[in-house]
């Protein structure tokens, strides 16, 4: 049986991860910060099933700059594959908190590859990249070998991440992989990221729960995924032969009007109706043109994604509608 261990399970991916690893029949471990306050919504059933918790799934407590805490769970679960994927997700906050974002992102990543390195059989490693790190990028659609160009404190945290990554597996013969995924969604993503505010908002605003939303750069473009897609894509990056990159991406951009739109129009509103601008939250700098060229993975992993932005975004809108009818969030 493999035993899989997950930083950032209780993140939408790690929660999504999890789930997916435990179909497979993998003992799964998670790292769980302990001074954390963070709402574990997101593995509330698994901690349910009697079945599953402290039998398949196991939960430790660390702070990924607690070096000693990680080095003991590491010697304790002996893992076959490690998924980092814990950090400091948001960029528009990493403006604000910049170095801890670099110290999760960034360091925290290097420390973990110095224990791999120690150990007699070090764990498949694969870092969750992100597409922040060809930040003003020479060229579009970005493949894996574009340089890095990031215009964020968060981007810079995964570009530094994403390298040592390449050096540890040139270097150290790791067995070290990027995922550098695009935007990726889900009901489950946190509520200060714009896809899960704009379908919550249109949500509420139809059930009479909220009456305006403000919002920034209506302008920007993303590059967005489904969630349950790119966590397929990790698993697969894992498993594969050989360690490498590959970027995980739609191909696709859509603007914040178009994701409005659809929001909106799920509920049977027209966003126009209901949306203000406010400077407060316009980006100091947001990467303009992020598109992904996924080919690499298509190709050599055969992955690819399923679902379209509008199902996903009218999956999203409705799940918000559902929960605030029932008043569960
Ligand atoms: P990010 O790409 O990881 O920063 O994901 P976000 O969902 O936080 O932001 C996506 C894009 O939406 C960025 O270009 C933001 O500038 C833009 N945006 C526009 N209005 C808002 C808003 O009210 N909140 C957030 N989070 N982003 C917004």
């Amino acid at each position: 049986m493999t035993i899989s261990l997950i930083t950032g399970i209780t993140g939408q991916d790690g929660s999504y991860l999890a789930e997916a690893l435990l179909e497979r029949g993998h003992i799964v471990h998670g790292v769980v910060r302990r001074t954390s306050s963070l709402d574990r919504s997101r593995l509330a059933h698994l901690y349910a099933n009697l079945d599953i918790y402290d039998k398949q799934l196991f939960l430790h407590y660390a702070d990924l700059n607690d070096t000693t805490a990680i080095r003991r769970i590491l010697a304790k679960v002996v893992p076959a594959q490690l998924f980092h994927l814990a950090g400091q997700s948001h960029v528009g906050v990493s403006f604000e908190i910049p170095e801890v974002t670099c110290d999760l992102n960034g360091m925290a990543t290097l420390r973990i590859l110095e224990m791999l390195r120690e150990m007699p059989h070090p764990p498949r490693f694969l870092h969750a990249s992100s597409s922040e790190i060809f930040g003003d990028a020479s060229e579009r659609p970005q493949t894996e070998t574009t340089p890095l160009n990031p215009t964020t404190p968060y981007g810079c945290s995964k570009a530094f991440a994403t390298q040592l990554v390449r050096t540890y597996r040139r270097h150290h013969n790791l067995f070290a992989c990027n995922s550098i995924s695009y935007n990726h969604e889900s009901p489950k993503r946190g509520e200060n990221f714009v896809t899960r505010k704009i379908c919550r908002a249109a949500a509420s605003i139809k059930l009479g729960l909220q009456k305006r939303l403000c919002l920034g750069n209506l302008d920007a473009r993303r590059d967005w995924s489904d969630a349950r897609d790119i966590v397929r894509g990790y698993m697969a990056v894992i498993d594969h032969h050989t360690a490498d990159d590959f970027i995980l991406s739609s191909g696709q951009m859509h603007s914040i009007r178009e994701l409005a739109t659809i929001a909106f129009c799920s509920m049977g509103l027209k966003w126009e109706d209901y949306v203000d601008v406010d400077e407060k939250f316009f980006r100091p700098s947001d990467p303009a043109e992020l598109c992904g060229n996924c080919e690499k993975a298509r190709h050599v992993l055969g992955w690819k994604s399923t679902r379209s932005f509008s199902e996903l975004i009218e999956e999203m809108t409705c799940a918000e509608y559902d929960w605030l009818r029932m008043g569960q969030r």
